[in-house]
């Protein structure tokens, strides 16, 4: 633990600081090596929290309770902001600004949360039944959980080798006779596969009369694509789609748990609002109070960040997941990268490796069992990399 990576401005006879700055110290020196999940090690903030101490705001309790795009009143929220940001991020994924409706959310989760309860309240308000929900069995498992949550009908779809629904088992899951509410997923956590939008929805159009949602799920990847040659898939003019959730803590770099909602005006006019008069609001997200400084973070780091600059930062990424299974490819190490993603996985190495490097394991018959990733996100640097493989090509010799 480097000294100077702590300063803490507390009272040194506060006993409780030395637990706390324990605790601070372990973080901020294993967080370099922290390969295995998807959060972006490298602060976008740190101007934002000098702004903040001084701002009076970190003094105040402020929270978003209300629908950012609805007159709202009052002033102890930075509902503004929020909608900003939403209005920033809307037409990066083919949202016009007249069709635009979305809100600032606690994490992915969150953001699917609401994709798939506006994605039933949408179908079933259009058709009078209840939708059939279907997703990949490599999706995030959130989707699983929520469906069980909100007591939908879950089709859970296996998906191939790479982590891609398959369409043919797309098909014979489908029932035609009720709405389908189908869950994308773009860019699967283990392995990064990401769903052929194109083929799923040629099977969807084989069943003209069954009414269709589409949520995507691009907790991680929906944050970088925009910035890359892959933008069109997630493109909603190229290849429509209702909703869309990302997490805006992986690659925003926000240091909270965090994302966006976005959706349609269309979808939003067909849920069930409660009109809440305390309030003087309509509400139509799950939460009542949401962060009035996530929205703030996002304002913040999109206002100090340009569209070249995200376009570099992903290039590294994609540039480094590259080179990172390249080198595995002449070490013959069984490694694999799939089109668009910057996680590498592979075969789970030796546990000391596994641990130093915060790797999250996986299991594929398919793939000769245990696996392990790396996502490479922008603190996982090529030195990093070396490193790792260094320490990979070591103890394999042992
Ligand atoms: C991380 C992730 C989630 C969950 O997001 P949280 O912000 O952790 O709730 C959902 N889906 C995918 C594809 C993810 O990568």
């Amino acid at each position: 633990m480097k000294e100077e990576q702590i300063r803490s401005t507390a009272p040194e006879t506060d006993p409780y600081i030395a637990r706390l700055d324990e605790f601070a110290g372990e973080i901020v020196s294993r967080k370099k090596h922290q390969f295995g999940y998807p959060a972006a090690q490298k602060s976008r903030l740190v101007d934002f929290y000098k702004w903040f101490i001084g701002s009076g705001l970190n003094l105040s309790m402020a929270d978003n309770a209300g629908d950012p795009f609805a007159q709202h009143e009052g002033i102890l929220n930075s509902l503004d902001f929020e909608r900003e940001v939403i209005e920033t991020f809307g037409p990066l994924y083919g949202f016009d600004l007249s069709n635009l409706w979305g809100i600032v959310t606690f994490s992915g989760t969150d953001g699917n949360n609401h994709g798939i309860y506006f994605g039933a309240r949408y179908l079933e308000n259009s058709t009078g039944s209840r939708p059939v929900m279907y997703v990949s069995d490599a999706a995030h498992y959130s989707g699983r959980r929520l469906a069980d949550l909100q007591n939908l009908e879950l089709k859970l779809i296996p998906s191939d080798v790479h982590g891609c629904m398959i369409p043919e088992e797309l098909d014979k899951a489908i029932r035609p006779e009720r709405p389908a509410l189908v869950v994308y997923a773009m860019g699967t956590t283990f392995k990064g596969g990401v769903d052929d939008q194109e083929a799923l929805n040629r099977v969807l159009a084989k069943y003209p009369d069954m009414p269709v949602y589409r949520h995507i799920d691009a907790a991680l990847f929906g944050g970088y694509l925009p910035y890359t040659e892959y933008r069109d898939v997630l493109n909603r003019k190229i290849q429509p789609y209702d909703s869309i959730a990302i997490s805006g803590h992986k690659y925003f770099g926000m240091d909270d748990p965090a994302g966006i909602f976005l959706t349609t005006k269309e979808v939003l006019d067909r849920q069930k609002s409660f009109e809440v008069s305390y309030l003087n609001a309509n509400m139509p997200m799950v939460n009542c109070t949401r962060s009035a400084i996530s929205p703030l973070k996002f304002w913040w780091i999109l206002k100090h960040t340009s569209r070249a600059e995200f376009e570099k930062m992903t290039g590294e990424m994609l540039n480094n997941a590259r080179w990172l299974k390249e080198r595995m490819d002449e070490m013959e190490y069984p490694a694999w990268l799939e089109p668009m993603s910057n996680t590498v996985y592979f075969k789970r190495p030796p546990q000391a490796v596994f641990e130093k490097y915060g790797l999250a394991p996986d299991y594929d018959e398919r793939l000769g069992g245990d696996l392990a990733h790396i996502v490479v996100m922008q603190h996982v640097t090529r030195e990093r990399l070396r490193t790792f493989l260094d320490d990979l090509t070591s103890a394999c010799a042992r």
